[in-house]
């Protein structure tokens, strides 16, 4: 917890947006200024996004469900992003994974995207875990502190415990084809405690969306265990 405080105590606004150098004048906004949020490509309905994964196909609405078919073996059933990984949402989530702080701006765009969301009779919340190994280099777990923040405001339990990541995958994935991403998370999770997950709609959370590898087998795991539907919620998607 003192980590949490540690990073509190040194964001004092106004500070210099990371991207524009401007001054940031609201805390909520993070480590990005109002006018960098602004430029955000985020979701508002005035897009297609395939049905299932959430990737983004066009840049006007569809009247017909549309999909990407390179997620048709994921096994997740519904993937959701606030917006494309660029920009405040990009700089966010970078310093998320040093600085263990939601800027209120972040946490409202997942909100707002769990309510435009068909993800509402979700029935409890799990953030993809990190390694052991990695938990400990990095003192928290980014996608724990969206789950918190999210579950605070739609009164939803988090479950931290019951999915584990048992395989310890390399830092950098950059360069991987999607095969090869698939592989190296393939059987990386697996759910410690079934009885909590049987028959349930879970809400996985993570910061970022990237090619769908880690979510789809962390769903492939809950869904071993019984779970009814895994829906996947995340600040942003790569692009
Ligand atoms: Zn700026
Ligand atoms: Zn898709």
């Amino acid at each position: 917890m003192s980590v949490f405080y540690d990073s509190l105590l040194t964001l004092i606004y106004p500070q210099a947006c990371q991207i524009c150098q401007k001054s940031v004048e609201r805390q909520a906004d993070g480590f990005v200024c109002a006018d960098c949020w602004e430029e955000t490509p985020i979701f508002n309905g005035n897009e297609t996004l395939c049905h299932k994964c959430g990737a983004f196909l066009l840049d006007k609405p569809s009247h017909f469900e549309t999909f990407c078919r390179r997620c048709d073996d994921d096994f997740y059933d519904s993937a959701k992003a606030a917006g494309t990984y660029e920009d405040a949402l990009l700089t966010s989530i970078l310093n998320l994974k040093h600085k263990p702080f939601v800027p209120k701006t972040l946490g409202d765009l997942l909100l707002q995207t769990f309510l435009d969301s068909d993800f509402q009779n979700s029935d409890l919340i799990i953030p993809v875990p990190l390694s052991l190994k990695r938990f400990a280099e990095r003192g928290f777990n980014q996608a724990e502190l969206l789950a918190d923040n999210l579950a605070r405001q739609i009164n939803l339990t988090v479950d931290k415990t019951s999915l584990k990541r048992r395989i310890h995958t390399e830092k950098s994935r950059r360069g991987m084809d999607r095969k090869s991403r698939m592989e190296s998370v393939k059987n990386a999770f697996e759910v410690v405690s079934p009885r909590l997950i049987e028959g349930k709609k879970v809400l996985l959370i993570d910061d970022v969306f990237t090619s769908g590898a880690t979510v789809s087998n962390c769903a492939k795991a809950l869904k071993k265990a019984g779970a009814e539907t895994v829906y996947v919620l995340t600040a942003a998607r790569a692009v």
